[in-house]
Protein backbone atom coordinates (compact mmCIF):
# COMPACT_ATOMS: atom_id res chain seq x y z
CA UNK A 1 0.00 0.00 0.00
CA UNK A 2 1.58 3.32 -1.32
CA UNK A 3 0.09 6.48 0.77
CA UNK A 4 0.94 9.87 -0.11
CA UNK A 5 0.59 12.79 2.39
CA UNK A 6 0.37 16.79 1.89
CA UNK A 7 -0.05 18.94 4.88
CA UNK A 8 2.12 21.26 7.11
CA UNK A 9 3.38 18.85 9.38
CA UNK A 10 3.90 15.95 6.64
CA UNK A 11 6.99 14.37 8.43
CA UNK A 12 5.34 14.24 11.28
CA UNK A 13 2.65 12.37 9.37
CA UNK A 14 5.07 10.21 7.35
CA UNK A 15 6.60 8.55 10.70
CA UNK A 16 3.46 8.13 12.61
CA UNK A 17 1.97 6.36 9.49
CA UNK A 18 5.11 4.52 8.55
CA UNK A 19 5.29 3.28 12.64
CA UNK A 20 1.29 2.11 12.32
CA UNK A 21 1.34 0.59 8.88
CA UNK A 22 5.10 -0.93 8.93
CA UNK A 23 4.08 -3.01 5.24
CA UNK A 24 3.14 0.25 3.94
CA UNK A 25 4.95 3.09 2.20
CA UNK A 26 4.19 6.25 2.73
CA UNK A 27 5.96 9.08 1.45
CA UNK A 28 5.33 12.93 1.41
CA UNK A 29 4.79 15.46 -1.27
CA UNK A 30 7.82 16.90 -1.60
CA UNK A 31 9.18 13.21 -2.16
CA UNK A 32 10.46 12.95 -6.09
CA UNK A 33 7.52 12.90 -8.66
CA UNK A 34 8.72 8.99 -9.39
CA UNK A 35 8.06 8.16 -5.98
CA UNK A 36 4.56 9.63 -5.49
CA UNK A 37 3.66 8.15 -8.87
CA UNK A 38 0.96 5.29 -8.33
CA UNK A 39 -0.57 5.79 -4.98
CA UNK A 40 -3.17 4.11 -3.56
CA UNK A 41 -4.33 6.63 -0.80
CA UNK A 42 -3.76 10.80 -0.64
CA UNK A 43 -3.77 11.76 3.17
CA UNK A 44 -3.96 15.70 2.29
CA UNK A 45 -5.05 18.96 3.21
CA UNK A 46 -4.92 21.88 0.91
CA UNK A 47 -2.94 19.74 -1.79
CA UNK A 48 -1.49 21.04 -5.22
CA UNK A 49 -3.82 20.02 -7.51
CA UNK A 50 -1.14 18.54 -9.59
CA UNK A 51 -0.83 16.03 -6.68
CA UNK A 52 -4.42 14.42 -7.60
CA UNK A 53 -3.89 14.46 -11.40
CA UNK A 54 -0.71 12.39 -11.31
CA UNK A 55 -2.22 9.60 -9.66
CA UNK A 56 -3.34 6.95 -11.56
CA UNK A 57 -4.96 4.22 -9.43
CA UNK A 58 -6.33 6.01 -6.50
CA UNK A 59 -8.36 3.76 -3.81
CA UNK A 60 -9.11 6.56 -1.91
CA UNK A 61 -8.24 10.27 -0.71
CA UNK A 62 -8.87 11.12 2.88
CA UNK A 63 -9.04 15.09 3.70
CA UNK A 64 -6.81 15.89 6.66
CA UNK A 65 -9.32 17.91 7.88
CA UNK A 66 -13.19 18.69 8.43
CA UNK A 67 -13.92 21.14 5.60
CA UNK A 68 -14.08 19.64 2.18
CA UNK A 69 -14.29 22.75 0.50
CA UNK A 70 -10.98 23.34 -0.82
CA UNK A 71 -10.69 19.81 -1.74
CA UNK A 72 -13.54 19.50 -3.63
CA UNK A 73 -13.22 22.57 -5.85
CA UNK A 74 -9.21 20.92 -6.44
CA UNK A 75 -9.47 20.96 -10.76
CA UNK A 76 -9.34 17.10 -12.05
CA UNK A 77 -10.45 15.77 -9.15
CA UNK A 78 -11.58 12.13 -10.07
CA UNK A 79 -15.50 11.48 -9.38
CA UNK A 80 -14.89 7.81 -8.58
CA UNK A 81 -12.36 8.02 -5.70
CA UNK A 82 -14.39 7.98 -2.58
CA UNK A 83 -13.43 10.74 -0.26
CA UNK A 84 -13.36 10.52 3.37
CA UNK A 85 -13.03 13.21 5.91
CA UNK A 86 -11.88 13.73 9.33
CA UNK A 87 -14.59 13.32 11.82
CA UNK A 88 -14.71 15.22 14.89
CA UNK A 89 -11.02 13.95 15.70
CA UNK A 90 -10.80 16.17 18.91
CA UNK A 91 -12.10 19.43 16.83
CA UNK A 92 -15.62 19.54 18.23
CA UNK A 93 -13.75 20.19 22.09
CA UNK A 94 -11.58 23.02 20.63
CA UNK A 95 -14.49 24.29 18.71
CA UNK A 96 -16.65 24.12 21.29
CA UNK A 97 -13.98 26.30 23.57
CA UNK A 98 -14.07 28.76 20.99
CA UNK A 99 -18.16 29.25 20.60
CA UNK A 100 -18.21 28.71 24.70
CA UNK A 101 -15.79 31.74 25.01
CA UNK A 102 -17.78 33.65 22.21
CA UNK A 103 -21.37 33.37 23.82
CA UNK A 104 -19.83 34.28 27.49
CA UNK A 105 -18.42 37.18 25.83
CA UNK A 106 -21.42 38.68 25.11
CA UNK A 107 -23.30 36.66 28.11
CA UNK A 108 -20.94 38.89 30.43
CA UNK A 109 -20.55 41.95 28.80
CA UNK A 110 -16.96 41.68 28.42
CA UNK A 111 -17.67 43.68 24.86
CA UNK A 112 -19.32 46.74 27.24
CA UNK A 113 -16.13 46.30 29.76
CA UNK A 114 -13.66 47.12 26.74
CA UNK A 115 -15.23 49.15 25.66
CA UNK A 116 -15.39 51.18 29.11
CA UNK A 117 -11.88 50.67 30.17
CA UNK A 118 -10.18 53.36 27.67
CA UNK A 119 -12.24 56.02 29.25
CA UNK A 120 -11.70 54.25 33.57
CA UNK A 121 -15.44 54.28 32.94
CA UNK A 122 -16.48 51.44 35.90
CA UNK A 123 -19.68 50.33 35.59
CA UNK A 124 -21.28 46.79 36.04
CA UNK A 125 -23.76 45.34 33.91
CA UNK A 126 -26.69 42.91 35.23
CA UNK A 127 -26.16 38.94 34.27
CA UNK A 128 -28.99 37.53 32.57
CA UNK A 129 -30.77 34.51 33.81
CA UNK A 130 -29.21 32.10 31.32
CA UNK A 131 -32.25 30.46 30.49
CA UNK A 132 -32.80 34.25 28.42
CA UNK A 133 -30.37 33.31 26.39
CA UNK A 134 -30.94 31.20 23.92
CA UNK A 135 -28.28 30.01 21.73
CA UNK A 136 -28.55 28.80 18.17
CA UNK A 137 -26.44 26.41 16.31
CA UNK A 138 -26.40 26.35 13.08
CA UNK A 139 -25.27 22.71 11.61
CA UNK A 140 -25.17 19.81 14.04
CA UNK A 141 -22.44 17.71 12.21
CA UNK A 142 -19.19 15.84 14.04
CA UNK A 143 -18.39 19.29 15.56
CA UNK A 144 -21.64 21.06 15.72
CA UNK A 145 -23.05 18.90 17.47
CA UNK A 146 -20.69 18.62 20.46
CA UNK A 147 -20.84 22.29 20.57
CA UNK A 148 -24.29 22.24 21.00
CA UNK A 149 -24.69 19.81 23.72
CA UNK A 150 -21.44 21.59 25.37
CA UNK A 151 -23.43 25.01 25.42
CA UNK A 152 -26.65 23.17 26.73
CA UNK A 153 -24.41 21.79 29.17
CA UNK A 154 -22.72 25.15 30.22
CA UNK A 155 -26.56 26.15 30.64
CA UNK A 156 -27.77 27.79 27.87
CA UNK A 157 -30.85 26.99 25.87
CA UNK A 158 -29.77 25.53 22.93
CA UNK A 159 -31.60 25.93 19.62
CA UNK A 160 -30.01 23.48 16.19
CA UNK A 161 -30.23 23.21 12.83
CA UNK A 162 -29.16 20.78 9.95
CA UNK A 163 -30.73 19.85 6.56
CA UNK A 164 -32.08 16.82 7.93
CA UNK A 165 -33.70 16.30 11.43
CA UNK A 166 -31.65 15.53 14.31
CA UNK A 167 -32.38 14.20 17.95
CA UNK A 168 -29.75 15.50 20.46
CA UNK A 169 -30.32 15.68 24.22
CA UNK A 170 -31.33 18.73 25.56
CA UNK A 171 -31.16 20.41 22.33
CA UNK A 172 -33.92 21.72 20.56
CA UNK A 173 -33.57 20.76 17.06
CA UNK A 174 -34.67 22.44 13.79
CA UNK A 175 -34.57 21.95 10.19
CA UNK A 176 -35.62 23.61 6.72
CA UNK A 177 -36.63 27.09 5.96
CA UNK A 178 -39.20 27.47 8.60
CA UNK A 179 -36.98 26.03 11.03
CA UNK A 180 -34.07 28.37 10.30
CA UNK A 181 -36.48 31.17 10.62
CA UNK A 182 -37.61 29.87 13.67
CA UNK A 183 -34.28 29.26 15.35
CA UNK A 184 -33.21 32.76 14.21
CA UNK A 185 -36.24 34.53 15.95
CA UNK A 186 -35.29 33.16 19.29
CA UNK A 187 -31.90 33.68 18.99
CA UNK A 188 -29.31 35.39 21.26
CA UNK A 189 -26.30 34.25 20.40
CA UNK A 190 -25.71 32.68 16.91
CA UNK A 191 -22.68 29.72 16.10
CA UNK A 192 -22.41 29.04 12.79
CA UNK A 193 -20.38 25.53 12.51
CA UNK A 194 -21.77 25.26 8.52
CA UNK A 195 -20.12 24.02 6.04
CA UNK A 196 -18.59 25.95 3.12
CA UNK A 197 -21.33 24.80 -0.60
CA UNK A 198 -23.58 26.07 -2.61
CA UNK A 199 -26.52 26.38 -0.98
CA UNK A 200 -24.81 27.62 2.33
CA UNK A 201 -23.37 30.75 0.52
CA UNK A 202 -24.35 33.87 2.53
CA UNK A 203 -26.90 31.48 4.20
CA UNK A 204 -26.83 34.68 6.68
CA UNK A 205 -27.72 37.58 4.37
CA UNK A 206 -29.23 40.54 5.68
CA UNK A 207 -32.70 39.00 5.48
CA UNK A 208 -31.92 36.52 7.82
CA UNK A 209 -29.60 39.06 9.99
CA UNK A 210 -32.36 41.21 10.47
CA UNK A 211 -34.65 38.12 11.42
CA UNK A 212 -31.98 37.58 15.08
CA UNK A 213 -33.46 39.38 17.40
CA UNK A 214 -32.18 43.29 17.86
CA UNK A 215 -28.79 43.36 20.27
CA UNK A 216 -27.91 39.49 18.99
CA UNK A 217 -24.31 38.54 18.57
CA UNK A 218 -22.99 36.49 15.66
CA UNK A 219 -20.02 33.78 16.19
CA UNK A 220 -18.56 32.19 12.83
CA UNK A 221 -15.90 29.68 13.02
CA UNK A 222 -17.45 27.92 10.43
CA UNK A 223 -16.29 29.48 7.03
CA UNK A 224 -16.78 32.82 6.02
CA UNK A 225 -19.37 32.05 2.88
CA UNK A 226 -21.29 31.72 5.10
CA UNK A 227 -22.35 35.34 5.89
CA UNK A 228 -22.32 38.12 3.31
CA UNK A 229 -19.91 40.29 5.40
CA UNK A 230 -21.53 43.57 3.90
CA UNK A 231 -24.64 42.51 5.20
CA UNK A 232 -23.39 41.69 8.60
CA UNK A 233 -21.34 45.28 8.63
CA UNK A 234 -24.38 46.94 8.11
CA UNK A 235 -26.51 45.32 10.66
CA UNK A 236 -23.67 45.99 13.22
CA UNK A 237 -23.63 49.26 12.81
CA UNK A 238 -21.09 52.32 11.87
CA UNK A 239 -18.60 53.65 14.31
CA UNK A 240 -20.25 54.39 17.59
CA UNK A 241 -23.99 54.13 16.07
CA UNK A 242 -24.97 50.57 17.40
CA UNK A 243 -27.53 48.90 14.25
CA UNK A 244 -29.75 45.73 15.06
CA UNK A 245 -26.73 43.61 16.46
CA UNK A 246 -24.74 44.16 18.99
CA UNK A 247 -21.10 42.17 17.99
CA UNK A 248 -19.10 39.32 16.11
CA UNK A 249 -16.56 37.08 17.18
CA UNK A 250 -15.26 35.95 13.22
CA UNK A 251 -12.53 33.16 12.92
CA UNK A 252 -13.10 32.47 8.96
CA UNK A 253 -13.60 34.89 5.91
CA UNK A 254 -14.59 35.22 2.74
CA UNK A 255 -11.42 36.00 1.96
CA UNK A 256 -7.69 34.42 4.01
CA UNK A 257 -5.92 35.45 5.47
CA UNK A 258 -8.11 38.80 6.06
CA UNK A 259 -6.78 41.70 3.80
CA UNK A 260 -5.84 44.77 6.09
CA UNK A 261 -7.95 47.08 4.26
CA UNK A 262 -10.99 45.07 5.05
CA UNK A 263 -13.57 47.27 7.25
CA UNK A 264 -14.08 44.49 9.70
CA UNK A 265 -10.86 44.34 11.28
CA UNK A 266 -11.40 48.10 12.40
CA UNK A 267 -14.82 48.10 13.64
CA UNK A 268 -15.45 48.38 17.09
CA UNK A 269 -17.78 45.25 17.63
CA UNK A 270 -16.04 42.99 16.07
CA UNK A 271 -13.37 40.60 17.35
CA UNK A 272 -10.93 38.82 14.51
CA UNK A 273 -9.38 35.80 15.36
CA UNK A 274 -7.29 33.98 12.45
CA UNK A 275 -9.00 30.84 11.55
CA UNK A 276 -7.76 29.26 14.92
CA UNK A 277 -11.13 28.04 16.39
CA UNK A 278 -10.32 24.17 16.12
CA UNK A 279 -6.62 23.32 14.36
CA UNK A 280 -6.90 19.55 14.17
CA UNK A 281 -4.90 17.32 17.05
CA UNK A 282 -2.49 15.47 15.63
CA UNK A 283 -2.13 12.46 17.68
CA UNK A 284 -6.26 11.91 17.31
CA UNK A 285 -6.50 12.99 13.54
CA UNK A 286 -3.53 10.54 12.78
CA UNK A 287 -5.44 7.30 14.81
CA UNK A 288 -8.66 8.30 12.97
CA UNK A 289 -6.39 7.91 9.11
CA UNK A 290 -5.43 4.32 10.25
CA UNK A 291 -9.29 3.59 10.73
CA UNK A 292 -9.64 5.16 7.45
CA UNK A 293 -6.92 3.06 5.87
CA UNK A 294 -7.87 -0.19 7.52
CA UNK A 295 -11.80 0.31 6.65
CA UNK A 296 -10.82 1.00 2.80
CA UNK A 297 -8.51 -1.97 2.83
CA UNK A 298 -10.94 -4.58 4.34
CA UNK A 299 -14.06 -2.96 2.80
CA UNK A 300 -15.75 -1.98 5.65
CA UNK A 301 -18.78 0.46 4.96
CA UNK A 302 -17.53 4.00 5.07
CA UNK A 303 -19.11 7.67 5.65
CA UNK A 304 -18.17 9.12 2.52
CA UNK A 305 -18.18 13.18 1.35
CA UNK A 306 -21.10 13.50 -1.19
CA UNK A 307 -19.54 16.06 -3.84
CA UNK A 308 -22.75 17.03 -4.84
CA UNK A 309 -23.96 18.26 -1.46
CA UNK A 310 -20.58 19.24 -1.11
CA UNK A 311 -19.65 18.06 2.29
P1 LIG B 1 -20.20 17.78 9.06
O1 LIG B 1 -20.09 17.52 7.61
O2 LIG B 1 -20.06 16.67 10.01
O3 LIG B 1 -21.61 18.47 9.37
C1 LIG B 1 -22.14 19.50 8.61
C2 LIG B 1 -23.47 19.93 9.22
O4 LIG B 1 -24.00 21.01 8.43
C3 LIG B 1 -24.50 18.81 9.20
O5 LIG B 1 -25.29 18.86 10.36
C4 LIG B 1 -25.34 19.15 7.96
O6 LIG B 1 -26.68 18.71 8.01
C5 LIG B 1 -25.33 20.67 8.02
N1 LIG B 1 -25.61 21.25 6.71
C6 LIG B 1 -24.88 21.16 5.58
N2 LIG B 1 -25.50 21.81 4.58
C7 LIG B 1 -26.64 22.31 5.09
C8 LIG B 1 -27.70 23.08 4.55
N3 LIG B 1 -27.71 23.45 3.27
N4 LIG B 1 -28.71 23.42 5.36
C9 LIG B 1 -28.71 23.04 6.66
N5 LIG B 1 -27.74 22.31 7.25
C10 LIG B 1 -26.71 21.96 6.44
O7 LIG B 1 -19.14 18.94 9.37
P2 LIG B 1 -18.35 19.23 10.72
O8 LIG B 1 -19.31 19.36 11.84
O9 LIG B 1 -17.25 18.25 10.86
O10 LIG B 1 -17.66 20.63 10.37
C11 LIG B 1 -18.46 21.74 10.00
C12 LIG B 1 -17.61 22.83 9.41
O11 LIG B 1 -16.82 23.46 10.42
C13 LIG B 1 -16.56 22.36 8.39
O12 LIG B 1 -17.15 22.13 7.12
C14 LIG B 1 -15.62 23.53 8.36
O13 LIG B 1 -16.07 24.48 7.42
C15 LIG B 1 -15.76 24.14 9.77
N6 LIG B 1 -14.52 23.98 10.55
C16 LIG B 1 -13.81 25.11 10.91
C17 LIG B 1 -12.66 25.01 11.67
C18 LIG B 1 -11.94 26.21 12.16
O14 LIG B 1 -10.86 26.08 12.76
N7 LIG B 1 -12.46 27.40 11.98
C19 LIG B 1 -12.12 23.68 12.05
C20 LIG B 1 -12.96 22.58 11.66
C21 LIG B 1 -14.11 22.73 10.93
P3 LIG B 1 -27.03 17.13 8.03
O15 LIG B 1 -26.56 16.66 9.38
O16 LIG B 1 -28.48 17.07 7.88
O17 LIG B 1 -26.25 16.51 6.92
Amino acid sequence: MKIVVHIDEAAQWQEALSEALPTATVVTSEAPADERKEADYLAIWKAPAHLIQEQTQLKGIINLGAGVDYLLKTPGLPRDVPIVKLRDAGMGELMADYALYGVMHFYRSMDHYAEQQPSAHWQPHAVPEKSQWPVGVLGLGAIGRFVASALQQAGFPVLGWSRSPKQISGVHCFHGDDGLNELLSQTQSLVTILPDTAATKHILNAERLAQLPKGASVINPGRGSLIDEQALLNALGHGDQQGHLRGALLDVFSEEPLPGNNPLWQHPRVIITPHMAAPTPLNDAIDQVIAYLHAFETGEQLATVNPDAGY
